[in-house]
């Protein structure tokens, strides 16, 4: 995997094409932002799964923590075991269930802590764990999201069985939000009555912690900006770390900065004739003279096909829009009204120039998707650059010290 740690002349050749370019200085402003929401009892999660949805795992990770964040929130079991072999030490939570002996030996050695999702699922864990150790395990509840957890009803039953169980520690009692991010909060607010009722029922008090309870969390980005009843010990923040809302009725709280910009060059430019075609299947055909450049990025990059003849592009610090049909590797601009545009040029497709910006929700709202989606969308062929004046703490000479949290 790319990564941001080599050597100068890589970083240059990096941009050679097209790239993704990480703002770390900006990454670490959204942290301090979200952090000044939280109260004392309050720590920040920085969910980093998919990559980092497409920002690059390690390098935020490693941003975020020096930022302020102490947990790290993974899907999947690699995710987890990619950050550990970067050295990164703080606890990492995998929040995709993991039921197999191989995943729970992998758990264990690279001390991950799982999310246990049901019954059977802690039973699994604790035959198949070290005797030695008590693995520090999260428990998830269904409060209304219909994904993962055991039913809200069913919690006091849960919890007293993995209590009793050897060999796991409960570390947390979580639960997910299906509609933080709903301008009606009736159903963010039966979750969150549903989730305290339960943890009620099995002798705790999600608003009086003590030392020996476990931790408690419910919030994604959208409850974290909807108010601090919801925040508990811990917030699980996403969305809002890489800069973007999550609804438009949430941009009032805190001043974010997108961390993540799209950039290519012109590969080359040419003069085209009234009534010529642009591009498979000629869905564009010019009806004036025409100034076109062609950029070094396609979809196979990630630019989602649909937005040909739909999307708009920076050149020069103006907009300007794109023509014909989106290719694989390679997509056209009209850029008529900029003559002086040259080969080599940097063009920015999701980002700023000047005034000028381009966002994952314009993005969003031309395909009819969300801006989480957008930002998954970047392959790997495209390099992800830092740039901002942060840098990440290096990691550290010996292993990996165990997050003390049972
Ligand atoms: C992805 C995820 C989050 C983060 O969601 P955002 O809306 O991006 O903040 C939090 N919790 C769980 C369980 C998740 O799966």
């Amino acid at each position: 995997m790319l990564s941001w740690e080599q050597s100068p002349s890589v970083a240059l050749m990096q941009r050679e094409r097209a790239w993704v370019e990480i703002d770390l200085a900006a990454l670490s402003d959204n942290v301090q932002q979200i952090l000044s929401l939280l109260s004392p009892r309050t720590e920040l999660m920085a969910v980093v799964k998919a990559d980092a949805y497409g920002h690059g795992a390690v390098t935020v990770s490693q941003t975020a923590l020096q930022a302020g964040a102490t947990w790290l929130g993974v899907a999947t079991i690699p995710e987890g075991i990619e950050l550990r072999e970067a050295g990164i030490a703080a606890p990492i939570l995998v929040l995709g269930a993991t039921h197999t002996a191989e995943q729970i030996r992998a758990i264990a050695h690279w001390q991950l802590q799982p999310t246990l999702c049901t019954p059977k699922q802690a039973l699994v864990y604790s035959e198949a764990v070290d005797h030695r150790a008590s693995l520090p395990v999260h428990i998830k509840l269904d409060t209304g999201m219909s994904r993962l957890g055991t039913a809200w009803q069913e919690a006091v039953e849960f919890v007293q069985l993995v209590q009793r169980l050897p060999n796991l520690a409960i570390a947390s009692i979580y639960s997910h939000l299906a509609t933080a991010d709903d301008l009606d909060p009736t159903v963010l607010r039966q979750q969150q009555q549903r989730y305290e009722a339960a943890l009620c029922a099995c002798g705790f008090d999600p608003h009086a912690p003590t030392p020996t309870s476990p931790r408690f969390h419910l919030a994604n980005s959208a409850a974290t900006l909807v108010d601090s009843s919801l925040h508990y010990d811990l917030v699980r923040t996403g969305l809002i770390l890489y800069g973007l809302y999550p609804a438009d009725h949430l941009k009032d709280r805190v001043n974010l900065k997108p961390v993540l910009q799209v950039k290519a060059r012109v590969t080359q430019v040419k003069m085209l004739r009234p009534g010529t075609g642009v591009s498979y299947g000629y869905k564009f055909i010019c009806d004036r003279k025409t100034h076109l450049a062609v950029i070094g990025i396609g979809y196979a990059d990630g630019i989602p096909r649909n937005l040909s003849n739909k999307m708009t592009a920076l050149v020069h610090g103006q907009r300007v829009p794109q023509i014909g049909a989106i290719t694989m590797d390679q997509l056209m601009l009209d850029v008529s009204q900029i003559p002086a545009v040259q080969e080599g040029d940097v063009v920015t497709l999701l980002g700023h120039e000047g005034n000028q910006q381009i966002s994952a929700d314009d993005w969003a709202g031309l395909l009819g998707t969300i801006s989480w989606e957008i930002l998954c969308s970047f392959k790997h062929r495209l390099p992800r650059v830092a740039v901002g004046n942060v840098r990440p703490i290096p990691p550290p000479i010996s292993g990996i010290s165990r997050p003390s949290d049972a």
